[in-house]
């Protein structure tokens, strides 16, 4: 039994005062894995102590320095990627493949914002004026589970490149991911109290880092319901927000793309880190006079679908991460059913032989109309919705017609068309005609799927407030 009792304040990693147990489970087994000691509002305080004397240095260090730091913790992510990559399958149940892309993005996001920290211009000049872009001080970052280590370094790398310093709260699901995170925070060997790191739950640490008046801007990533909640807690003290929530993705396959490629590409968007994945392509909206055509495309690419074994390298679903999300799932596979849509793969239940684990079928809607409950609320599982429209027109309105606008796909024969409705589609990213990713782009939603943007210098700029100093070049006369 592992049992994960630490917490990383002011430089150094020890156990936390609060004594709360919650325990770890495998969602592949549903084997009680370890436990973890939650930190409370005491650790919590102390952290955000620890933070707050900190800015005073950290704030004023050089560009230089501060890259310095990002590269140290790379490189001290590097060495950890196979523990690393073996935790997040051990933990959350993804499947090695995407363990490992899941923690080499966490570590490359450190050298991308080194890049972008390098070039970024702190100093500025509107009109007459001179503008510095100052960090605005003690962060909190509250991550979820499905991406333990790429969230904590989405936040912690652009809060550092800016000058701020953290108290991050990490998914109390991720334990020995955020052990692992911990350490090599402390390898890298930055100045004490710049990076804190307390486990705790949500209302407890979370909503302590909300309401407390020496944290200046909360960085999230989680559920609208939850997102909304601290934005409504920060306002208290006009703390500046980065909320990064909920989706139900948009994939449109235009009347003239070659379905043989695009319903694949659909699927796998559909199923991106087994469907827990905010940005999945989950409502896939189809030319209706195509439609039998894609349900028996979308029938055989889901037959060859590897789910289960999580070390096999072909390995696409893994499970669910636990019961909470297990039966969600399967309460809107039911509520489709009841709704009238048409099963064309998938179902209730576990596939066969894998009811040992948290483990859902991968599961395909047709007869699927938008204001149904499948096509309307996030469910976080492999769960896709095949909707019809008549006219492009059609199409874009029901990929907007949506309280979520965080990603969205277009396929079309015609990179000119895929890219006239990418630039009619309401969404903070949007991939034509294939699954790309640039590192340096924003990321984020419009409407209800948050407020800001991570990456490149879009991700820095959410952690600085421009100042603006007029008569800067002028003598008292
Ligand atoms: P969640 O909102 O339940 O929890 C996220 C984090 O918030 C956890 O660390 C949790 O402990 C904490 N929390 C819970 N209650 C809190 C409170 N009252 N105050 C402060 N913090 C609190 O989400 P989850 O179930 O962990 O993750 C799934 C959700 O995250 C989905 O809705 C998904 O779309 C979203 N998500 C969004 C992105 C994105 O980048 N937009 C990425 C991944 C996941």
């Amino acid at each position: 039994m592992n049992m994960f009792d630490r917490v990383y304040i002011n430089g150094q990693i020890i156990k936390p005062i609060g004594t709360e147990e919650l325990e770890l489970i495998n969602p592949a087994t549903k084997q009680v894995t370890g436990k973890v000691v939650l930190g409370n509002v005491e650790d919590t305080r102390l952290a955000i102590a620890a933070a707050k004397s900190a800015f005073k240095t950290f704030s004023k260090t050089t560009v230089q320095e501060r890259a310095d730091m990002l590269l140290r913790l790379h490189r001290s992510l590097m060495n950890r990627l196979d523990r690393l990559t073996e935790a997040t399958v051990e933990e959350y149940g993804a499947p090695v493949s995407v363990a490992r892309m899941l923690t080499r993005i966490a570590a490359d996001a450190f050298v991308h914002t080194k890049e972008n920290l390098e070039s970024f211009s702190f100093s500025r000049t509107a009109g007459k004026a001179r503008v510095r872009m100052e960090p605005i001080g003690v962060v909190g970052a509250i991550t979820p589970w499905n991406a333990n280590a790429t969230h904590l370094a989405n936040k912690i790398a652009p809060a550092l490149a800016a000058g701020c310093t953290l108290v991050v709260k990490p998914s109390e699901l991720s334990a020995k991911q955020t052990q692992i995170f911990m350490e090599a925070i402390h390898e890298a060997a930055l100045p004490a109290g710049v990076v804190n790191i307390v486990n705790g739950k949500g209302e407890v640490v979370g909503e302590e880092l909300t309401r407390h008046p020496d944290v200046f801007v909360m960085a999230f990533t989680g559920s609208t319901e939850i997102g909304k909640r601290i934005a409504a807690g920060a306002a208290a003290h006009l703390k500046r927000v980065t909320l990064e929530l909920g989706g139900k993705s948009p994939t449109v396959i235009l009347d003239d793309a070659d379905l043989t490629k695009a319903v694949p590409l659909a699927v796998s968007a559909g199923f991106i880190n087994s469907g827990q994945a905010c940005l999945a392509g989950t409502r896939i909206i189809v030319p209706e006079s195509r439609l039998e055509e894609v349900k028996r495309l979308m029938a055989s690419v889901i037959d060859d679908i590897k789910v289960g074994d999580l070390w096999n390298e072909a390995t696409l679903i893994g499970p669910m991460v636990n019961q909470k999300q297990y039966d969600r799932v399967q309460h809107y596979i039911r509520q489709a059913i009841e709704d009238g849509a048409e099963l064309i793969a998938g179902g209730q239940g576990s596939p066969e032989g894998f009811d040992a684990g948290y483990f859902v079928k991968p599961t395909v809607f047709a007869n699927v109309t938008n204001d149904m409950t499948i096509a309307q609320e996030e469910v976080f599982g492999p769960v896709l919705s095949i909707i019809t429209y008549r006219t492009e027109d059609e199409a874009i309105e029901i990929a907007n017609d949506t309280p979520y606008g965080l990603q969205a796909f277009v396929f079309s024969g015609s990179t000119e068309r895929g890219n006239r409705v990418a630039e009619q589609i309401v969404a903070g990213r949007i991939s034509v005609n294939g699954l790309h990713d640039e590192p340096n782009a924003p990321f984020g939603g419009f409407k209800q799927s948050g407020i800001g943007r991570e990456h490149g210098t879009y991700g820095i700029e959410e952690y600085l407030e421009p100042k603006a100093i007029l008569g800067h070049d002028a003598v008292l006369a």
